[in-house]
């Protein structure tokens, strides 16, 4: 963060100083919410959350060095005392990101936002210094958290902005004014949520109709309902995808034989062959939206060709791809699942146990209102079509769901069962995996099949 004075700061979020000793104490960040990540010189904002209230945790802040605590009570502590402390926080991003300049680079979607936000932060972080989002920070508290970071050096703050409602996009944009905004795509995340495909696509329409005449709209053209969104911007719209006529496209795209997409990427100033280390065909919009970005912010196609074929993951549980000793190949997705995600993890499930025996361990998607059943049941008839070994289906209703789409596809038996709970199934696996099977885990985010991944590695 830019050094700012405890009296700068005051003045900027509208808030009283109380027990401060000196005013022109400077703040040199990180500003945190959990008192544990406080180093000498942060700013601790904080907030009550359901179980615990960070006002409780002012003393052991201040005393692990934090300069001073942002309360919406005068603690004993040199404290700003604001009405709102999130609304301070934005309020502060909003200076802090004005007065430095940088550019924003603000993306949101239904799937692949933190894989994008990933591989955008890989790709220019080459070309000049960038601060990204972390992992899937990507709310009111996480975005100006994010934004806080950035320094007198940062020419790029990209950040993922995720949408649970009508109004939130255009809340946090308000924050962090972007010159680039990205939408990914609309799909069904959080679907019983928002009531509809349209109604996501409305939200997530906000980022591009918060954009100035100068700044870029970098659009889907696969997906119809981003393409769509060309017509809710003043900006300058970028498009990209398969389609032909898209600005920045990939051509004869395919799988490797581990499932690794490889293309040659079009953009406007020249072509160049990817061959990515991230697993599955749905990395390939990821790529070309990042490579969209990119030239946007003057990067060559051989430069983003060689940034993208580099890039590693660098959130967890996201297609880790683990190989044991003894040649099981464990792929944990378990970080999140939805529809367009499951699809696209099975996908390249099915590519990458060509020739081998593959397990597709599923649990619920979850959030998805009226469509669960028909969503659940389309997994587990892909999973029959794509010729998946077998599906162990984790858990409650949903799970049975699945199982029986199998079942109904294809007449499954044996190979399609249905288990209560993930030690269930790490039961069955340890039993029953082979010497070359591969291994999908994948759910929700609340289902926790993590556990699975990790206890199949468990010992090698
Ligand atoms: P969240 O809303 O949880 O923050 P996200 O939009 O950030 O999710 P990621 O964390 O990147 O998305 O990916 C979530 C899941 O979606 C992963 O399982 C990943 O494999 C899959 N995925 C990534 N990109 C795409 C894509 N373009 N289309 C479909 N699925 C994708
Ligand atoms: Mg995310």
């Amino acid at each position: 963060m830019i050094a700012l004075s405890l009296a700068e700061i005051a003045e900027i979020v509208g808030g009283q100083s109380h027990d401060i000793p000196d005013p022109a104490t400077l703040v040199t960040g990180p500003v945190v919410i959990d008192s544990r990540a406080v180093e000498p010189g942060s700013l601790f904002a904080a907030f009550r959350g359901e179980n615990v209230d960070g006002h409780d945790y002012a003393e052991r802040a201040v005393a692990e060095g934090a300069a001073a605590v942002l309360a919406t009570r005068p603690l004993g502590v040199p404290a700003i005392v604001v009405d709102d402390v999130q609304n301070a926080l934005g309020r502060l991003a909003r200076a802090v990101v004005e007065r430095l300049g940088t550019k924003v680079v603000a993306l949101t979607g239904s799937a692949g936002k933190t894989s994008t936000k990933d591989l955008i932060a890989q790709v220019l972080q080459r070309k000049a210094p960038t601060v990204w989002t972390p992992g899937s920070l990507n709310n009111e508290i996480g975005l100006p958290l994010t934004a806080l970071r950035a320094t007198q050096d940062t020419e790029h703050l990209v950040l993922e902005m995720g949408a649970r409602g009508i109004g939130h996009i255009r809340y946090l944009t308000g924050l962090t004014p972007p010159r680039i905004g990205l939408v990914l795509n609309v799909g069904t995340a959080h679907i019983g949520e928002f009531g509809g495909r349209e109604q996501i696509a409305q939200a997530k329409g906000e980022l591009v109709e918060s954009l100035p005449k100068d700044g870029v709209a970098v659009l889907n053209a696969d997906d119809p309902l981003v393409r769509a969104m060309a017509s809710r911007t003043e900006a300058r719209v970028l498009l990209f995808g398969e389609a032909d006529d898209a600005d920045v496209r990939a051509e004869n795209v395919r799988l490797t034989e581990h499932g690794q997409p490889t293309f040659t990427l079009h953009t406007p100033t020249g072509c160049s062959d990817v061959t990515m280390r991230l697993y599955g065909e749905h990395h390939v919009s990821n790529a070309l939206a990042a490579a969209a970005v990119a030239h946007e912010l003057d990067m060559p196609a051989d430069e983003i060709a060689l940034a993208l074929s580099e890039a590693g993951t660098l959130s967890r549980w996201r297609m880790e791809v683990t190989e044991r000793p003894d040649g099981v190949t464990v792929v944990n997705d378990a970080y999140n699942a939805n529809p367009e995600s499951m699809r696209a993890a099975l996908r390249a499930l099915a590519a990458m146990g060509k020739g081998r025996r593959t397990w597709a361990v599923l649990g619920q998607m979850a959030e998805l209102g009226d469509e669960a059943l028909v969503e659940h049941d389309a997994v587990g008839r892909l999973a029959v079509r794509l010729n998946v070994g077998k599906l162990v289906a984790v858990g409650g209703r949903e799970a049975s769901w699945m199982q029986l789409g199998a079942y109904n596809e294809g007449s499954w038996g044996e190979e399609s069962v249905h288990v209560s709970d993930a030690q269930a199934a790490v039961d069955l696996l340890r039993s029953e995996l082979r010497p070359g099977d591969v291994v999908l885990v994948k759910a929700s985010r609340s289902v926790g099949l993590e556990r699975i991944a990790q206890a199949l590695l468990e010992g090698f």
